[in-house]
């Protein structure tokens, strides 16, 4: 048995994760989206969810690329009653923005108009 990592040190290994990720991280927009900051985000805020109808945790089917909206979608069953749920994330952020055009390089490319979207200062998850 080996201890796990800790999140600084995975963030330092794992390209994946964004080594700065803010405060906003999984605040919501002012339109309701979800605050993420770079991939593997993403799949811990869904093992962080319980279904609200029984409880149970919810395991991921379905990645839809929504970027032209500057958004991508993770379709999710309910491991517990098989309902479906559906948790929308904002890629358009800043943060996700300059992470990417980090990682892509020369293959960045901005797939939405206008602005990216900010994090609603009252809706933060972290505090
Ligand atoms: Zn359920």
């Amino acid at each position: 048995m080996r201890l796990r990592k800790s999140s600084t040190r995975r963030a330092e290994i794992d390209p994946a994760v964004n080594p700065n990720r803010t405060m906003d991280l999984f605040a919501l927009t002012p339109d309701g989206y979800v605050i993420a900051q770079d991939i593997a985000c993403q799949n811990e805020y869904v093992a962080q969810q319980q279904c609200e109808d029984c409880g149970g945790s919810l395991a991921v089917i379905a990645q839809i690329n929504r970027s032209f909206q500057g958004l991508t979608e993770s379709v999710c069953f309910c491991q517990g009653c098989g309902k479906k749920h559906s948790v929308i994330f904002d890629i358009s952020n800043d943060v996700y923005q300059a992470w990417w055009a980090e990682r892509m390089g020369d293959l960045y490319v901005r797939t939405f108009d206008g602005p990216g979207r900010v994090a609603d200062p009252e809706q933060r998850f972290f505090r």
